[in-house]
């Protein structure tokens, strides 16, 4: 076990060892030594307690410079003879976790960053998120979402649209200072260019982002017109999107780095393009085979022939054998709609809509009465068999 005195070996950390580095190392240590996860460990709570009283003092940069020039002593005298008195609060009564949620929540101001209120302990640590995040280090942006709506034929002949984005980015006058030019940030009096103010709370010493300057240090007195001090301007980037052929609804393209900008030198995030493809007035679609329907003369499904179908590559020719009939579907190999990963094509299918026509002229009509009086039962095996059907019907409702 480490010397219960030197603080440094408690936490495992050198002794020139920077704030920051105390902080992770005193995460590490709260990771594993913490009671939730040891229940009933004594020598766990031992270990965890004195951790504690170390960060307690080396987090403090006072109380840390009293201790590297006076050793303990000189930083137990303002506890009392006792020196620190955890078990107070460890045994009785007072939520640990309450304690330390407010001092973890307390910390890390710096930069505005939003804190999740009610967080747990662990949250704060980042367990939930699997993350061994630094509060006050590079943040990358978070990834932004458009929809867009294409047609049909930019699906299946690939296309590209130009974008207009909305996004945040550095005032080009202020260039992201916010103060206006020929002037600059000026130091914070209120925390003295620190970005945090110190107050007493239960054992430990809290740290809370500056109020005026919200932890920047900094203030602007005169701000900058464009921005009005924020040091962040809106402007509508332009991106050129390449819709490559065989997308569909639902398929998203990255485009990256054009997501939200990243705080204190984070990376941007990526802007997520989903698009919806719009109904199509010819063709329909189901996965990467197309469906059209193809409206027929009655005597062309009759006496069969030709007929032209509309296909991506162009107009297919279409054969109808003598007495094909209305709802028949054709598939033409390969006609349909490219695949996304190049691999091939889907089918296109074909649907016969024979049309009964809505208007006719003399000649077709007598045409048509000519027709009626060649009638012949055996060119109609629906009628028949559906005439049989009733018959039957009716004779059984008959004999009940
Ligand atoms: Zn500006
Ligand atoms: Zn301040």
């Amino acid at each position: 076990m480490a010397d219960e005195t030197d603080y440094y070996k408690i936490l495992g950390v050198e002794r020139g060892a920077s704030a920051d580095d105390i902080k992770k190392a005193y995460r590490k240590f709260a990771m594993k030594y913490h009671p939730d996860r040891n229940p009933g460990d004594k020598k766990a709570e031992e270990m965890f307690k004195k951790g504690s009283e170390a960060y307690e003092v080396l987090s403090d940069p006072a109380k840390r410079e009293r201790y590297d020039r006076f050793g303990p002593d000189g930083v137990k005298s303002q506890f009392g003879p006792g020196g620190f008195n955890f078990d107070r609060d460890f045994t009785h009564g007072a939520d640990l976790n309450d304690i330390l949620s407010q001092f973890f929540g307390a910390m890390g101001g710096g930069g505005g960053r939003r804190r999740r209120s009610g967080a747990s302990f662990f949250d704060l640590f980042g367990m939930g998120r699997g993350g061994d995040e630094d509060d006050n280090g590079p943040e990358d942006g978070a990834d932004l979402r458009y929809d867009l709506q294409i047609d049909l034929e930019d699906a299946l002949f690939g296309s590209s649209r130009q974008l207009e984005i909305p996004q945040e980015k550095e005032c080009p006058d202020c260039h992201g200072t916010g103060a206006a030019s020929g002037t600059s940030r000026e130091r914070c009096k209120h925390c003295g260019g620190t970005g945090q103010v110190t107050m007493s709370r239960s054992y430990f010493q809290v740290s809370q982002p500056c109020p005026v300057c919200h932890g920047e240090g900094t203030i602007v007195r005169t701000p900058c017109r464009t921005c009005a001090g924020s040091g962040r301007v809106k402007e509508k980037a332009k991106i050129q999107l390449r819709i490559p052929r065989g997308v569909e609804t639902g398929t998203t393209l990255r485009v990256a780095g054009h997501g939200e900008p990243g705080t204190r030198g984070g990376r941007p995030g990526d802007l997520r393009v989903v698009l919806h493809v719009r109904e199509h007035d010819l063709f329909e679609r189901n996965g990467d085979d197309l469906l059209v329907t193809v409206p027929v003369d009655p005597d062309v499904a009759a006496l069969g022939g030709d007929v032209e179908v509309p296909t991506p590559d162009g107009p297919a020719r279409l054969r109808l054998s003598p007495g094909t009939s209305d709802g028949k579907l054709f598939r033409l190999r390969g006609k349909g709609c490219p695949t996304l990963d190049g691999r091939g094509t889907g089918d296109l299918i074909a649907r016969i809509a024979v049309e009964i026509p809505s208007r006719l002229n003399d000649h077709q009509k007598k045409a048509l009465e000519e027709f009626r009086k060649a009638r012949d039962e055996r060119s109609y095996p629906l009628q028949r068999a559906f005439r049989d059907r009733a018959e039957t019907f009716m004779r059984a409702k008959a004999s009940r």
